[in-house]
């Protein structure tokens, strides 16, 4: 019987299946060491069972499951989040979203921000952990989502963050807000892209918006005038194709200083506008 490989054959092997990078990542994970200790120690041999444990997690990820759900987190803006099936896995575009929120959001001023459809929670628990003398309150429709938000707004800014269980604004009430932001739903349920990758894997409802993507971006446009501060902004992600519908439907609900910012790959990605002074 073949004796356990060393770290440098397992790794080999395992590239062979996905690429180098993912075979180190699930490699740390299962030994809970750095790449540089990996590289250091590269002859030494696994245990039976950790050889074990480390092939269960390469055929996981062969099989298309996201490594953010193999390892239970993502790192966004500089911060780990916690992530399981129930969120959507945070993406370096988001961070867009982050940025200009945080431009509108000047340091020592006092402010209210609502994230909408939280998820993992981290665009709002970002903010909050950014500008700590801001209070975020961060809402989803679904209840296992904003346990993962929970652990995440414990972790990284749990004196300025509030969670709700609220579908879009119905839970809110009266209260109004100086920024809202939001990354909803907003594939086409027709999209194939949906059928590929770690969309596949990941919670439909955070994904998929009616025929034309655009059954949520119009709901949360249409009624954030109802629940903005005077001169409050809304910022939205959306879909590389949805900017000059997003610009239509913020003015279409009365929103001044309307506009549409490229994300990193120059595609058209966030949008806003602000309520009147
Ligand atoms: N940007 C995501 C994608 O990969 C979609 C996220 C969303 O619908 N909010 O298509």
């Amino acid at each position: 019987m073949p004796g356990a490989p060393t770290i440098r054959e397992a790794l080999d092997a395992a590239q062979q299946a996905t690429s180098r990078i993912e075979a180190r990542v699930l490699l740390r994970e299962v030994l809970q060491q750095s790449d540089v200790w990996l590289l250091a120690h590269d002859d030494e041999l696994l245990t039976a069972e950790q050889a074990q444990q480390y092939v269960a997690l390469v055929v996981r990820r062969v099989a298309g499951e996201p490594i953010a759900y193999i390892t239970g987190r993502r790192e966004f803006h500089g911060r780990e989040f916690k992530v399981t099936p129930d969120v959507l896995i945070p993406r370096p575009e988001t961070e867009l979203l982050v940025e200009l929120a945080l431009q509108r959001l000047l340091a020592g001023a006092p402010a209210r921000v609502l994230d909408l459809g939280a998820g993992s929670g981290c665009i709002g628990i970002t903010i909050a952990a950014e500008r700590p003398q801001v209070q975020v309150t961060l809402v989803d429709a679904s209840k296992d989502a904003l346990k993962i938000a929970q652990v995440n707004a414990r972790q990284w800014a749990p004196a300025n963050t509030t969670l709700l269980h609220s579908d879009w604004y119905s839970a809110i009430g009266e209260e109004r807000y100086d920024l809202i932001v939001a990354n909803p739903p907003y594939v086409a349920e027709g999209d194939a892209h949906l059928q590929q990758g770690d969309l596949r894997f990941e919670p439909r409802t955070a994904l998929a918006a009616g025929v034309d993507g655009l059954s949520d971006l119009s709901r949360i446009i249409a009624q954030a005038p109802q629940h903005l501060a005077a001169g409050g902004w809304l910022l939205l992600e959306h879909g590389f194709d949805q900017a000059v519908a997003c610009a239509w439907l913020l003015e279409a609900a009365g929103l001044q200083d309307v506009f549409n910012a490229p994300d990193l790959a120059g595609m058209p990605r966030v949008s806003g506008g602000r309520l009147d002074v």
